[in-house]
């Protein structure tokens, strides 16, 4: 079991590396772990796993009903929904499956819902219903006035992002993947029929190499010679409103999309918060993930429509994160069997949900490169901690406290963290490198203080984790 975060990387050769430890490439690597022959990398530039834009989305698990048919992007994401579905349940990710309304606000916007099921029924989809404006006012009271219709989609889902990604890696580094952390690819040569990646962390020798590496994928292309796709990070800024705010809405509230995304939403999350944003702006800078007065002032204008007595709850936090968009409508998956080199590429607004379909496209494009696989395994389950607020948390277990009294000794009270759950990520296969790991991993100084009452505990028990 390896995860390093220091030190110069092995100098043994691997069979396959994969640049960058989001959610896609996380469950990539996983994919590669049923073959024990292969020997595995998993390279990424940050101290953590799902530390890129994995980290920072709305958290929706989609049943791909409004993509476009017959696009690749189609395909993986109604595969993937299912995928990931049997994962969240077998490991324990919480997955909430409230389904989503996507309301119309005006006759144009009724109009489209007819075809919006059509295009639904194409994409596989057969459960969306359309419901009138009374219909829809009965399932949502709090709505704002004056929608005139909806589509209801039962399937979409509400999903853990932060457990997902975490899952995937804890599996693979289980069968044998190496994770290599603080290791930022800055160059790729091909002498001699394989990659030497010149890393942070000194010089890794790969065989076959999968990039990615989300918002960079381009630049590490274009290093090997392509200049398939440029990426343009698309800001998504996201308001996150207090617990009080649950009871407002019981499904996700989708606008009708239009071509710059799926606009701005309504969602509950599965920690019992409620979500409104995302925005959709196209920058230059891949490291724009601020939140800005413009944004902040757009959402609260589009949510005061939506659900205006969401705004009069308070804002626990704020957050953005950026869309690898590019010029095209479709993921860049490509197979350079020459190279021996995958790319995975405009992995935009739906790689949470695509990232298991997307892993075992990958793992077929790969063999189709020459590589051997070998055999093929199950691979053992993993149970990951829940962190979900519609399932049991270890504070509410008494005989679990019973057991081990450190599941009773609340240290975060707001997100009500245990001291038991902060000793076992600190303990865990890939244990964090900072507070934020650490909140990803348990909730701890995610609530409404934001960490202002339990920030000095918190520290102390990761700083002493770290000796
Ligand atoms: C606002 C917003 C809302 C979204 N909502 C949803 C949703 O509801 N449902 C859904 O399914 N999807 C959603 N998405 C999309 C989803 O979050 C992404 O598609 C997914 O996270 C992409 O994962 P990734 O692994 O490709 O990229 P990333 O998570 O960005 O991972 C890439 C990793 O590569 C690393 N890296 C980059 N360059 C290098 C290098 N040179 N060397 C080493 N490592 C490198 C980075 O540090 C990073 O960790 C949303 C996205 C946004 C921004």
């Amino acid at each position: 079991m390896t995860v390093t975060a220091r030190g110069a990387l092995p100098s043994t050769p691997y069979d396959v590396t994969v640049v960058g430890a989001g959610v896609v490439g996380c469950a990539i690597a996983r994919e590669l772990a049923r073959h024990p022959r292969l020997r595995v990398a998993l390279v990424e530039a940050q101290d953590d796993v799902g530390q890129g834009t994995s980290k920072a989305n709305t958290a929706i698990l989609h049943t791909g009903f409004d993509a476009t048919p017959g696009s690749l992007e189609a395909r993986l994401v109604r595969e993937g929904s299912r995928r990931l579905a049997a994962f969240a349940a077998e490991s324990g990710i919480p997955v909430e499956p409230v389904g989503a309304l996507l309301v119309a606000w005006d006759e144009e916007q009724r109009a489209a819902l007819p075809r919006l099921a059509e295009k639904a029924e194409r994409n596989g989809y057969r459960a969306a219903q359309l419901l009138d404006a009374a219909q829809l006012y009965a399932r949502e009271p709090h709505l704002g006035a004056g929608a005139l219709g909806a589509l209801h989609v039962p399937g979409e889902s509400i999903i853990c992002p932060w457990t997902t990604t975490l899952a995937y890696a804890t599996q693979a580094v289980l069968h044998g993947v190496d994770l290599h952390l603080n290791s930022a690819v800055q160059q790729v040569n091909r002498p001699e029929g394989a990659h030497l990646l010149t890393t942070d962390r000194g010089t890794l020798r790969t065989r076959c190499l999968i990039n990615a590496a989300g918002l960079h994928a381009d630049t590490l292309d274009r290093d090997l010679g392509h200049h398939d796709f440029t990426v343009t990070p698309r800001r998504g800024q996201l308001l996150v409103f207090d617990k009080f705010a649950r009871s407002l809405v019981r499904h996700i509230l989708l606008p009708v999309p239009t071509a710059l995304g799926k606009g701005v939403l309504v969602t509950p999350t599965v920690y019992g918060n409620v979500l409104l944003g995302p925005t959709a702006e196209d920058l230059d800078d891949k490291r724009a993930t601020a939140s800005t007065a413009d944004g902040v002032a757009l959402l609260r204008e589009k949510g005061r429509r939506i659900l205006p007595a969401l705004l009069d709850e308070e804002v626990t936090a704020v957050y953005a994160g950026l869309r690898a968009a590019t010029e095209h409508d479709d993921y860049r998956i490509t197979a350079h069997p020459s190279q021996a080199y995958v790319t995975v590429g405009g992995i935009r607004s739906t790689g949470l949900t695509a990232s298991l379909a997307i892993a075992a496209h990958v793992t077929e494009l790969l063999a189709d490169t020459g590589l051997a696989l070998g055999p093929e395994r199950e691979l053992e389950p993993v149970r990951m901690p829940n962190l979900g607020e519609a399932f049991p948390r270890p504070y509410q277990l008494a005989e679990l406290i019973d057991a081990d009294p450190e599941y009773g000794t609340l240290v975060c009270h707001c997100e009500r963290v245990s001291r038991g759950e902060i000793r076992d990520a600190l303990a865990a296969v890939i244990p964090p490198n900072s507070l934020d790991g650490l909140r990803r991993r348990t909730r701890a100084r995610s609530g409404r203080c934001q960490g202002f009452h339990c920030g000095a505990a918190v520290r102390a028990l990761f700083e002493e984790g770290q000796r």
